[in-house]
């Protein structure tokens, strides 16, 4: 696992480099040298250290064999000479200058060079790491914050349960053979899933490796053919607004369908080699129609993938989740519903605008502004245009002129209070507050588009802007 924060523009990318036989060069002696050297040494590397002195623990390694030191003032010559054969090196000198020299020396050479303490004139950095046998764990601030990096290895270190090193162990020594039993990758996959889930995780920690085995064997004869669907709601767009449970499942599937409203920053949560497909509307192209939609849902569960519908807000409100669900039960599908933060809670939540109040607002509906294919848009308008009662209108845009005319027309006064939410949640979203007079207008002005909610009623005048922060 590779946690990065670098919050510079240039990432750094994480690798895990095999170092078994390479020579590392370490420049310098001392203690900053001999912490770098106590990591290199137990990957096998041949480190030789250059330097004119050594501090004890140096002087240790290199009598028992460990490491090679080259005694000698250091200089870009002698360094120069090394970098054909390296595979790495590590600048640790107390001399700055000397060490940006070597440095330079290096990038020229292309060979990877870590100048400890120095990022900027480094082409590697040393993570903070915390080694549990063949588990690795890196933590990276990409050189930002090296304090912050270790602060985080020490929170994970405290959840890491004691005999990881055991099961990870357990897991590389039935790798082989399970392959060769279970040559699907996703089955395997679903299987280790499975182990982990269960018993067979406690009995490898506890390095009961018989246990572990018959659990393994177990599970390998009972291997779930029939997929599932789990229908999830991602929530209005803001990553901080998916629920545990959505989370866990976008870790797990194998396959993610998605549409619009799901938007790179939460994709960006689901498993890396998932398969991702969007069956959303894009500009001048179809829409996969819903049982296209469905179709998919039911071939690839039937094949034995976990397939994750996800949604934007929540599945069942203007989101299609009923008919999809319908289409699973005829289907003989298993699936989990996960439900999501409507567009109408986040939006209000984040416009600071409350969907009831004491004083003003008792009942709170939630209602579809979308059109039918003739451009008409048919609703209970004596039952929606009502004081004391907030409405909130997904897909209401569009038809933004009309639905203002029709409230006033039912009864609603010309000034009653009237808000538009655009990408509410998200660092773009935008609050334009009105009138169903004004409304109209404010949206063609600003150029508002989709996704936007509107939220109509006194509950509007209540609005107060919230000081969270929105990233
Ligand atoms: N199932 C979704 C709604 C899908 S309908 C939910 O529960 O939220 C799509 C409509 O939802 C959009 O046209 C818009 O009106 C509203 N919507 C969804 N996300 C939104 C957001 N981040 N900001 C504003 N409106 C949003």
């Amino acid at each position: 696992m590779v946690m990065h924060t670098s919050s510079s523009q240039t990432s750094w990318f994480p690798i895990v480099l095999r170092l078994q036989d390479a020579h590392v060069l370490v420049i310098g002696g001392g203690n900053v040298a001999a912490n770098k050297v106590q990591l290199l040494v137990p990957t096998g590397a041949k480190v030789e250290v250059l330097s004119a002195s050594l501090t004890p623990e140096l002087q240790r390694l290199s009598e028992s064999g460990a490491i090679t030191h080259v005694l000698a003032d250091v200089s870009a010559h002698d360094v120069q000479k090394r970098l054909a054969h390296c595979r790495l090196v590590y600048v640790a000198t107390n001399d700055a200058a000397l060490n940006r020299e070597l440095a330079a020396l290096c990038q020229a050479a292309n060979v990877p060079v870590c100048a400890v303490d120095d990022p900027a004139i480094s082409s590697f950095i040393t993570p903070a790491l915390s080694i549990r046998g063949a588990v690795q764990i890196a933590v990276s601030t990409g050189g930002a914050a090296p304090v912050l990096a270790r602060r985080l290895r020490a929170r994970i270190e405290e959840i890491l349960p004691a005999g990881l090193h055991k099961l990870a162990e357990f897991m590389q020594s039935k790798r082989l053979s399970l392959r060769e039993h279970v040559p699907n990758t996703s089955e395997r996959r679903q299987i280790w899933e499975r182990f982990l889930d269960g018993k067979g995780q406690h009995l490898a920690l506890e390095g009961n490796v018989q246990a572990a085995e018959q659990e393994l064997e177990h599970l390998t004869q009972t291997q779930q053919t029939q997929g599932e669907v789990w229908l999830v709601g991602a929530g209005p767009g803001n990553p901080d607004l998916l629920t545990l449970a959505a989370l866990r499942l976008m870790q797990d599937a194998d396959t993610v369908l998605y549409d619009n409203l799901v938007g790179p920053d939460i994709l960006n949560y689901v498993r890396r080699d998932a398969e991702r497909v969007f069956v959303g509307k894009q500009r001048n192209r179809h829409t996969l129609p819903q049982e296209g939609i469905n179709d998919e849902l039911i071939r690839r569960a039937k094949a034995g993938e976990r397939v994750l519908r996800l949604k934007g807000g929540d599945p069942f409100i203007f989101g299609r989740g009923g008919e999809e669900m319908e289409a699973l039960v005829a289907a003989g599908v298993p699936f989990r519903i996960v439900p999501g933060i409507s567009a109408a809670n986040g939006c209000a939540a984040y416009a600071g605008i409350p969907l009831t109040h004491r004083d003003c607002a008792q009942a709170c509906l939630f209602i579809t502004g979308h059109a039918r294919a003739d451009g008409t848009l048919e609703l209970a308008w004596d039952k929606i245009a009502l004081r004391g009662q907030t409405v909130v209108i997904y897909m209401g845009l569009n038809m933004l002129p009309f639905l203002c005319e029709k409230l006033q027309e039912h009864g609603l006064p010309a000034d009653w209070p009237a808000a538009l939410v655009e990408r509410g949640t998200t660092a773009q979203q935008r609050v334009f507050e009105g009138t169903l007079t004004t409304l109209p207008a404010l949206a063609t002005t600003h150029k508002v588009t989709s996704p936007t909610l509107v939220i109509i009623g006194e509950v509007v005048r209540h609005r107060v802007i919230p000081t969270q922060d929105i990233q």
